[in-house]
């Protein structure tokens, strides 16, 4: 089977991804995504009064769009000061900071820009304008984000295949990246069973694996919300929700990676990951 696209659109970043990952199916793997958007903007409109201004300034605002903040303004006057070698690029320059809702009264040169001698001495002009403010209102909105995820099978190169059956076969645990936040944590080297009970110190915690069933993903211990202190010193296992779909997680093994796309560390995560532990 090739390569396949899907898309998610959420509220949240995190939520996105969640659903992406829902929708991935058994044996197929995210190969690559990619946020579209994650961004919002601003909507602006001049009226008779603050109140009309606001009501047309909501017409604007995208179907999909939440509502962040409202501004509204009164009419005034303000001076603005920019360098630029003339005036036509200083009047570019301040059309671009009033928008819609400022307009400019006048233009004047502050001081003289200068050419110099082969480029020394150099210096830029000051230009002032006089800028008179509109009665209008400002919006600011979020739009929802959106991922495009590529899906498909996920080859392990034989770097990755050996590490992983040296560590299965002397039941030793295995160093895996983080596929939320790229440091490097800990899986171990089969499953636990259903009634034992793990006891760590919070260090260990942190850098000990889990894996989301609903999102087949490796995350860290500290991407799962880790809370310390459960028992003195020491964290139990309990209830440590998935960074992405907040459903509970569960201590990662060998297994549960071969049903992720998570990597196993390189030379450029251990550097991060030493100069990120160093802070
Ligand atoms: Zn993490
Ligand atoms: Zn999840």
């Amino acid at each position: 089977m090739s390569d396949r696209i899907i898309e998610a659109e959420a509220k949240t970043l995190n939520q996105a991804k969640a659903l992406i990952r829902s929708q991935v199916p058994e044996g197929l793997f995210i190969l690559s995504e990619e946020i579209v958007s994650d961004v919002g903007g601003f909507a602006e409109a001049v009226a008779e009064t603050t109140e009309q201004a606001l009501l047309e300034a909501e017409k604007l605002v995208p179907k999909n769009g939440e509502i962040r903040l409202k501004e509204t303004f009164k009419p005034g006057e303000t001076e603005l000061t920019e360098e630029a070698d003339d005036e036509e690029t200083a009047r570019i320059y301040f059309q671009g900071i009033c928008g819609k809702s400022k307009e400019i009264i006048s233009i004047v040169r502050k001081r003289k820009p200068r050419k110099g001698f082969w480029g020394y001495g150099r210096q830029s002009g000051v230009f002032s304008a006089l800028v008179r403010q509109k009665t209008a209102a400002k919006i600011y909105y979020s739009v929802p984000t959106k991922i495009v995820a590529k899906i498909g099978h996920n080859i392990r190169n034989s770097f990755e295949q050996i590490e992983l059956g040296h560590a299965k076969m002397h039941d030793i645990p295995i160093s895996v990246v983080c596929e939320n936040c790229h440091s490097i944590c800990l899986a171990l080297p089969k499953p636990i069973g259903s009634n034992e009970i793990p006891v760590m110190t919070p260090e260990v915690a942190f850098r000990a694996a889990r894996f989301c069933p609903h999102c087949r993903i490796i995350i860290c211990g500290r991407c799962s919300g880790i809370s310390v202190g459960l028992l003195g010193s020491y964290v139990i296992k309990d209830e440590r929700p998935c960074v992405y779909c907040q459903h509970d997680t569960e201590l990662a093994a060998i297994p549960h990676i071969l049903k992720t796309s998570a990597r196993l560390p390189n030379q450029l995560d251990e550097t991060l990951n030493k100069s990120r532990n160093n802070y």
